[in-house]
């Protein structure tokens, strides 16, 4: 009985999916084995404000950055996040993972607010729903805060609408702990997700974030110029602020501009750069 059993499970057995099995199977210990030896880093892409009335811009000024997480295999050379991060989220890694970030980026801070021409700048991190949605979050981060010396009111964390999957009290009661220390919240990718706009109203964010996903195509495709248009007013509305990601030509620039948006993140203005030269580029601008 139970041979045939094996049998019939042997017949069902898809080769393709065993293979895809066993290569995330490697990837996971992979993974582990990078935490322990710390093969990450991070990058740290400039976001900026672009200064001047409404249409075309007069310059801009960097404001902060976003930290973004770098994984770099000794064997396999830079494995994309986008990659790397689904999966660490499925199996619980990206708890340790985040961790760092948030320690890495915290110590960023703190020594940048020795510089007087890097002082000013914010960091912002993202922050995965898995890691928001343990119990002690709120104290890790002011640990964290705590024992790097970083100004909280320096820190933002970037959170994506796949948190409002668990309870929305429970959500903004995180929040208003850690805003109550001044950290601020971007909601990433926005316009990507699910979330009800009732939902939206009644979290204490700072800022939305359009994801790139909308620029790309902002001058060709008139859908994507009117969700702009309307995450702009939406912010607007909400008392919010807001940032465009993945800006990359001037014209994208002029046309957020002209609608009332003037925070910026893209290649335009600087691509994720390790931190050594990211200071070149924000001690060129100050
Ligand atoms: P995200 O948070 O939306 O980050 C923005 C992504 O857009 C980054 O990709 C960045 O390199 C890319 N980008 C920025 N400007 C441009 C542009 O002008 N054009 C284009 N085509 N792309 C641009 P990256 O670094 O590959 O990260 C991908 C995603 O991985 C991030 O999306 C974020 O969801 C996740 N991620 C990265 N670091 C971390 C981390 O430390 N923790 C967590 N939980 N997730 C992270
Ligand atoms: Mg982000
Ligand atoms: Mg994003
Ligand atoms: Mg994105």
């Amino acid at each position: 009985q139970a041979k045939a059993a094996g049998r019939n499970t042997l017949r069902f057995f898809d080769p393709q999916m065993q293979a895809v099995a066993s290569a995330r199977a490697a990837l996971d210990a992979r993974l582990r084995e990078a935490i322990r030896d710390e093969q990450f880093s991070l990058h740290y892409q400039a976001q900026v404000c672009g200064l001047g009335a409404d249409g075309a811009e007069q310059g801009w000024r960097i404001t902060g950055v976003e930290a973004l997480l770098r994984w770099l295999d000794p064997l396999h050379g830079p494995v994309s996040p986008a990659v790397f991060i689904p999966l660490a989220e499925e199996t619980g890694l990206i708890l340790p993972l985040g961790a760092w970030v948030l320690e890495a980026a915290c110590e960023q801070l703190a020594s940048w607010a020795k510089e007087p021409d890097l002082a000013h700048l914010t960091v912002a991190v993202n922050v995965s729903a898995r890691q928001f949605h343990q119990p002690d979050f709120v104290s890790q981060v002011l640990t964290v805060l705590a024992r790097t010396g970083a100004n909280p009111q320096r820190l933002k964390l970037e959170l994506t609408e796949s948190i409002l999957v668990a309870n929305v009290e429970d959500i903004i009661s995180k929040m208003t702990a850690l805003k109550a220390q001044g950290v601020g919240f971007s909601l990433d990718d926005f316009g990507t997700g699910y979330s009800s706009l009732s939902y939206l109203k009644r979290l204490p964010l700072d800022q939305l974030k359009i994801d790139q996903s909308f620029i790309r195509d902002l001058l060709v495709d008139a859908n994507d110029a009117v969700i702009a248009k309307m995450v702009i007013a939406l912010a607007g509305s909400l008392g919010l602020s807001v940032i465009a990601e993945g800006v990359e030509t001037e014209a994208q620039r002029d046309f957020l501009a002209a609608q009332g948006c003037h925070a910026y993140q893209g290649y335009l203005f600087g691509r994720p750069l390790p931190v050594a030269e990211f200071e070149q580029l924000a001690l060129r601008q100050a």
